[in-house]
Protein backbone atom coordinates (compact mmCIF):
# COMPACT_ATOMS: atom_id res chain seq x y z
CA UNK A 1 0.00 0.00 0.00
CA UNK A 2 1.42 3.19 -0.94
CA UNK A 3 -0.03 7.05 -1.61
CA UNK A 4 1.16 8.76 -4.65
CA UNK A 5 1.84 12.23 -5.09
CA UNK A 6 -1.56 14.14 -6.82
CA UNK A 7 -0.94 15.92 -9.82
CA UNK A 8 -2.40 19.21 -9.71
CA UNK A 9 -4.41 21.38 -12.44
CA UNK A 10 -1.04 23.21 -13.68
CA UNK A 11 0.86 19.70 -14.48
CA UNK A 12 1.14 19.38 -17.86
CA UNK A 13 0.74 15.75 -17.23
CA UNK A 14 -3.30 16.39 -16.98
CA UNK A 15 -3.39 17.39 -20.36
CA UNK A 16 -2.20 14.38 -22.31
CA UNK A 17 -4.00 11.55 -23.74
CA UNK A 18 -3.77 8.85 -21.85
CA UNK A 19 -2.73 4.71 -23.46
CA UNK A 20 -4.57 1.80 -23.58
CA UNK A 21 -3.60 -1.06 -20.99
CA UNK A 22 -2.88 -4.08 -23.17
CA UNK A 23 -1.62 -6.32 -20.01
CA UNK A 24 -2.66 -6.35 -16.52
CA UNK A 25 1.22 -7.05 -14.92
CA UNK A 26 1.79 -6.74 -11.45
CA UNK A 27 2.59 -3.08 -11.64
CA UNK A 28 -0.41 -2.58 -13.15
CA UNK A 29 -2.28 -3.91 -10.21
CA UNK A 30 0.06 -1.96 -7.66
CA UNK A 31 -0.86 1.35 -9.41
CA UNK A 32 -4.60 0.69 -9.37
CA UNK A 33 -3.89 -0.50 -5.13
CA UNK A 34 -1.74 2.59 -4.99
CA UNK A 35 -4.81 4.67 -6.62
CA UNK A 36 -7.31 3.25 -3.96
CA UNK A 37 -5.37 4.12 -1.15
CA UNK A 38 -4.35 7.78 -2.33
CA UNK A 39 -8.24 7.98 -2.95
CA UNK A 40 -9.53 7.23 -0.09
CA UNK A 41 -6.28 8.90 1.27
CA UNK A 42 -7.78 12.20 -0.36
CA UNK A 43 -11.10 12.22 0.79
CA UNK A 44 -11.86 11.52 -2.76
CA UNK A 45 -14.63 9.81 -4.45
CA UNK A 46 -12.90 9.14 -7.78
CA UNK A 47 -9.48 9.47 -9.03
CA UNK A 48 -7.63 8.78 -12.52
CA UNK A 49 -3.93 7.54 -13.02
CA UNK A 50 -3.01 10.49 -14.69
CA UNK A 51 -3.55 12.54 -11.14
CA UNK A 52 -0.88 10.26 -10.56
CA UNK A 53 1.16 11.17 -12.64
CA UNK A 54 0.39 7.67 -14.88
CA UNK A 55 -0.79 7.79 -18.49
CA UNK A 56 -2.93 4.82 -18.34
CA UNK A 57 -6.64 4.34 -18.74
CA UNK A 58 -7.19 3.34 -15.68
CA UNK A 59 -9.85 5.12 -13.35
CA UNK A 60 -10.89 4.47 -9.33
CA UNK A 61 -14.38 5.46 -8.16
CA UNK A 62 -15.99 4.81 -4.79
CA UNK A 63 -19.20 7.13 -4.24
CA UNK A 64 -19.88 5.52 -0.98
CA UNK A 65 -21.03 2.02 -2.39
CA UNK A 66 -17.54 0.39 -2.50
CA UNK A 67 -14.74 0.48 -4.43
CA UNK A 68 -14.91 0.53 -8.34
CA UNK A 69 -12.39 -0.12 -10.57
CA UNK A 70 -12.45 0.49 -14.36
CA UNK A 71 -9.60 0.05 -17.05
CA UNK A 72 -9.76 0.99 -20.29
CA UNK A 73 -13.42 2.62 -19.52
CA UNK A 74 -15.58 3.63 -22.53
CA UNK A 75 -18.73 5.54 -22.23
CA UNK A 76 -21.46 3.82 -24.58
CA UNK A 77 -24.87 5.42 -23.42
CA UNK A 78 -25.49 8.58 -22.01
CA UNK A 79 -28.68 10.34 -20.85
CA UNK A 80 -30.60 13.11 -19.26
CA UNK A 81 -28.39 16.16 -17.40
CA UNK A 82 -27.91 17.34 -14.37
CA UNK A 83 -25.93 20.27 -13.15
CA UNK A 84 -24.46 20.12 -9.89
CA UNK A 85 -21.22 21.13 -7.86
CA UNK A 86 -17.97 19.33 -8.78
CA UNK A 87 -14.35 19.06 -7.43
CA UNK A 88 -11.42 17.36 -8.35
CA UNK A 89 -8.29 16.13 -6.34
CA UNK A 90 -6.12 17.97 -9.24
CA UNK A 91 -8.00 21.25 -8.08
CA UNK A 92 -7.79 21.16 -3.87
CA UNK A 93 -10.06 23.60 -2.49
CA UNK A 94 -12.15 24.58 -5.12
CA UNK A 95 -15.56 23.07 -6.47
CA UNK A 96 -17.54 24.63 -9.77
CA UNK A 97 -21.02 24.14 -11.37
CA UNK A 98 -20.72 21.68 -14.39
CA UNK A 99 -23.42 19.85 -16.70
CA UNK A 100 -23.09 16.27 -16.77
CA UNK A 101 -25.41 13.59 -17.96
CA UNK A 102 -27.62 12.47 -15.64
CA UNK A 103 -26.93 8.62 -16.63
CA UNK A 104 -24.01 6.99 -18.24
CA UNK A 105 -23.09 3.31 -18.92
CA UNK A 106 -19.62 2.37 -19.42
CA UNK A 107 -17.67 -0.83 -20.64
CA UNK A 108 -14.46 -1.55 -19.13
CA UNK A 109 -12.31 -4.10 -18.04
CA UNK A 110 -11.80 -5.19 -14.43
CA UNK A 111 -8.69 -5.81 -12.16
CA UNK A 112 -9.17 -9.47 -13.45
CA UNK A 113 -9.32 -9.06 -17.00
CA UNK A 114 -12.69 -9.31 -17.38
CA UNK A 115 -15.36 -7.50 -19.59
CA UNK A 116 -17.24 -5.45 -17.33
CA UNK A 117 -20.47 -2.84 -17.70
CA UNK A 118 -20.86 -0.21 -15.40
CA UNK A 119 -24.15 2.46 -15.31
CA UNK A 120 -25.04 4.69 -12.58
CA UNK A 121 -27.18 8.27 -12.17
CA UNK A 122 -26.60 11.32 -10.54
CA UNK A 123 -23.60 11.11 -8.67
CA UNK A 124 -22.05 7.76 -10.06
CA UNK A 125 -23.17 9.32 -13.39
CA UNK A 126 -21.01 12.17 -12.89
CA UNK A 127 -18.05 10.77 -11.45
CA UNK A 128 -18.04 8.55 -13.91
CA UNK A 129 -18.14 11.46 -16.54
CA UNK A 130 -15.43 13.20 -14.59
CA UNK A 131 -12.58 10.53 -14.37
CA UNK A 132 -12.84 8.99 -17.41
CA UNK A 133 -12.30 13.17 -18.72
CA UNK A 134 -9.19 12.85 -17.03
CA UNK A 135 -8.06 9.97 -19.57
CA UNK A 136 -8.53 12.49 -22.32
CA UNK A 137 -6.69 15.73 -20.29
CA UNK A 138 -10.08 16.91 -19.50
CA UNK A 139 -10.61 18.82 -16.58
CA UNK A 140 -13.82 19.77 -14.92
CA UNK A 141 -12.70 23.08 -14.98
CA UNK A 142 -12.95 23.21 -19.12
CA UNK A 143 -16.58 22.96 -18.39
CA UNK A 144 -17.42 24.94 -15.25
CA UNK A 145 -20.16 27.18 -15.54
CA UNK A 146 -19.66 30.66 -14.12
CA UNK A 147 -16.69 30.65 -11.45
CA UNK A 148 -14.80 28.78 -9.47
CA UNK A 149 -15.93 28.33 -5.64
CA UNK A 150 -13.58 28.11 -2.57
CA UNK A 151 -14.45 24.90 -0.44
CA UNK A 152 -13.86 24.68 3.08
CA UNK A 153 -14.27 20.57 2.52
CA UNK A 154 -12.85 17.04 1.76
CA UNK A 155 -15.39 16.16 -0.69
CA UNK A 156 -14.02 16.10 -3.90
CA UNK A 157 -13.96 14.10 -7.01
ZN1 LIG B 1 -10.75 15.05 -11.17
Amino acid sequence: MAIRMIREENEPILRKISKPVKEITPKITELIEDMLDTMYEANGVGLAAPQVGMLKRIVVIDIGEGPVILINPEIVETRGEQTGNEGCLSVPGKMGVVTRPNYAKVNAVDITGQNITVEGEELMARALCHEIDHLDGILYTDKVEGELMDVETDEEE
